[in-house]
């Protein structure tokens, strides 16, 4: 039987897990981690499917699935107030996309007081981390998998496994040494508001957005390039103020609480195998981190991506015992 070590207990830690172990015979695989949910980046998102903060990454695969883990159908209106805004590729593949027209920008324009230039409407859904991910980690250990709550240092630590696959998100520029990890940091605000049914994104200046999750609505929110974890006051003003612009009855949504979470951002999604000389031997890591604002979007795809990696290690590796 493989043994694989899966450092990172958030969306990406689950969905490799799990992928590793539905891909893979004869395969036990265990995860180590600092932290689970609801103290994971995920447990700060909305959730919402949408490419962002990704940069050069190529969004490839996605399945969504049941009601219990947390998803939520619901209609997308993405407006810009720029003039060079272009609408991005991936809408193509989304359910109903359809360009707003003219007519359509000049009516949102004059009832939100913008001067709206560019706008797409499409179907998405929310995928919710207080949901989903503690869904995950059922399924991962209902299938035989073991989450261990340990936080490592180095690699060398689990040099005993077949395969690491390191998804430490935004830690992964401590433990791998790769600069190229910084955080975004992104403060948002829950707020009640069961009247709303639909997510506006805003790019503009004053970028916001208004995503609604089953038991509150989001409200966004900052990318700033800081390690401050901390809700900052004029974040906080900031955002409900830019929110309530777009839809007045913001401001009378009671506030549940503000949050602070730092996104693993990278100039593109890190995918790919590395094998670490030791002694005699080697330590073979699948790396899958760096996905930005979108790791909630990216993560089942990644996570077969992942699963394949290990798979190809894997077998690699029984060759060469022949
Ligand atoms: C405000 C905000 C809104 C967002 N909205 C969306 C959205 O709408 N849609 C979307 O797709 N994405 C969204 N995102 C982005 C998304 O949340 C992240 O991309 C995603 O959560 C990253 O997941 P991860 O598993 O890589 O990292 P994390 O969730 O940070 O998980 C890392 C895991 O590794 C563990 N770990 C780290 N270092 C070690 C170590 N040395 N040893 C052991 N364990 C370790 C941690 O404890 C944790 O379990 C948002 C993010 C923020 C902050």
């Amino acid at each position: 039987m493989s043994q694989v070590a899966v450092i990172g207990c958030g969306v990406i830690g689950l969905t490799s897990a799990l992928a590793i172990q539905r891909s893979i015979r004869n395969t036990k695989v265990t995860i180590f981690t600092k932290d689970i949910t609801p103290n994971t980046t995920g447990d700060v998102a909305a959730g919402l499917w949408e490419p962002y903060l990704v940069d050069d990454t190529e969004e490839k695969s996605f399945g969504g699935k049941a009601k219990e883990a947390g998803i939520s159908l619901q209609p997308i209106i993405n407006l810009s107030d720029k003039r060079d805004h272009k609408i991005p590729d991936w809408v193509n593949v989304t359910l109903g996309h359809s360009e707003l027209s003219r007519d359509h920008l000049v009516n949102l324009s004059r009832r939100y007081n913008k001067n709206f230039t560019a706008g797409y409407l499409f179907v998405s859904f929310t995928w919710e981390a207080s949901y989903f991910l503690p869904f995950l980690q059922r399924e991962f250990e209902k299938n035989g998998g073991r989450v261990v709550m340990k936080e490592i240092k180095d690699f060398n630590e689990l040099a005993h496994y077949d395969v690491i696959v390191n998804c430490t998100g935004l830690e992964s520029r401590n433990l791998t040494g790769d600069k190229k990890v910084s955080p975004i940091r992104g403060q948002i605000a829950r707020v009640r508001g069961p009247w709303q049914f639909h997510t506006y994104i805003v790019d503009s200046e004053k970028s916001c957005y208004i995503i609604p999750n089953i038991n509150c609505v989001i409200l966004g929110g900052t990318k700033q390039s800081s390690y401050n974890i901390e809700v900052d006051e004029v974040d906080k003003q900031e955002i409900l103020s830019k929110c309530s612009d777009l839809l007045p009855a913001i401001k009378a949504a009671e506030v549940i609480k503000h949050q602070v979470g730092l996104r693993p951002g990278r100039d593109k999604v890190r995918l790919e195998i590395e094998i670490k000389e030791r002694d005699k031997d080697t330590i073979k890591i699948v790396h899958n981190y760096g996905h930005g604002g979108s790791g909630i979007t990216l993560s089942v795809g990644c996570a077969v991506e992942a699963a394949e990696l290990v798979e190809k290690v894997l077998n690699q590796r029984n060759k060469s015992k022949l």
